[in-house]
């Protein structure tokens, strides 16, 4: 027997309806940067979630994508793009891409993006999603191709080939600041990082103010899924 899974991309009334509310929850909760809250409205949420989950996809939870990974709750991803004052062309870093829903709002709002995944399986299907949106948002356009490019390695290296950015956003709990990355930021820039335990975390901000200079803020708390790979908790896939 061949059972094929096969996900719809619709995008009704109602899962817009969703991404209001969405919205009007996450100024509430102190999102203001209308650039971001405009990314959430745009983007199908649920289409990076299987079909099973579409209803919850508009919750402000974090939601299990496979391989023991999660998509981040929507306003963490809100809040670490919020810190991290991105502009229209800038070069960011992002390490973990999971189902690609932070890098595609990161591109949606001018970025272009480099994403560092570890695992394969979520690797690949990062690179079909991207494809799904071309063909669904931007009637056949590589918009997200062009604008996301998607990497398989341990990203607690970071990218030196493609360094330096003008940011860093790390989307996995690391026990302390990769070294490698502090070289990779450009001065001005900043690393937005959960650090803490492999369960429990603070979001960290390190702003390279001058060549060896960094100011460090520690912000709220959080809990993302564990930063593997050399500079994090070790263990590789
Ligand atoms: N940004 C994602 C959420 C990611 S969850 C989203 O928007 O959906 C964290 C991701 O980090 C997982 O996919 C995990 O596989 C990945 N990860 C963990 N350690 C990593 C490492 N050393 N390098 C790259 N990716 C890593």
């Amino acid at each position: 027997m061949i059972i094929t899974n096969t996900k719809t991309y619709e995008d009704t009334y109602k899962h817009k309806g969703l991404r209001i509310q969405l919205v009007s929850q996450l100024r509430d909760r102190g999102i203001t940067d209308e650039k971001i809250l405009g990314a959430i409205s745009f983007i199908p949420r649920h289409w990076f979630l299987d079909n099973a989950f579409t209803e919850h996809a508009y919750q402000d939870k974090a939601f299990d994508i496979g391989q023991e990974q999660t998509i981040s709750q929507p306003y963490m991803v809100a809040l670490q793009t919020q810190l991290l004052s991105v502009k229209p062309k800038q070069k960011i870093l992002e390490i973990g891409t999971g189902s690609a829903y932070q890098a595609v709002m990161l591109a949606y709002m001018g970025a272009e993006v480099y994403s560092v995944e570890i695992d394969p399986v979520l690797h690949e299907s990062a690179k079909n999603m991207l494809k799904v949106l071309d063909d669904k948002l931007h009637k056949g356009t590589s918009f997200f191709q062009k604008n996301i490019k998607l990497f398989l390695a341990d990203g607690t290296q970071g990218l030196p080939d493609f360094a330096p950015f003008d940011g860093i956003l790390v989307t996995a709990g690391a026990p302390e600041m990769p070294e490698p990355y502090l070289m990779q930021v450009l001065k001005g820039g900043s690393i937005i990082i959960p650090i803490g335990t492999a369960k429990k975390q603070k979001i960290n901000r390190f702003t390279r103010v001058d060549t060896n200079e960094f100011v460090r803020e520690q912000l709220e708390d959080c809990s993302f899924v564990p930063l593997l790979g050399e500079n994090g908790w070790g263990k590789t896939k």
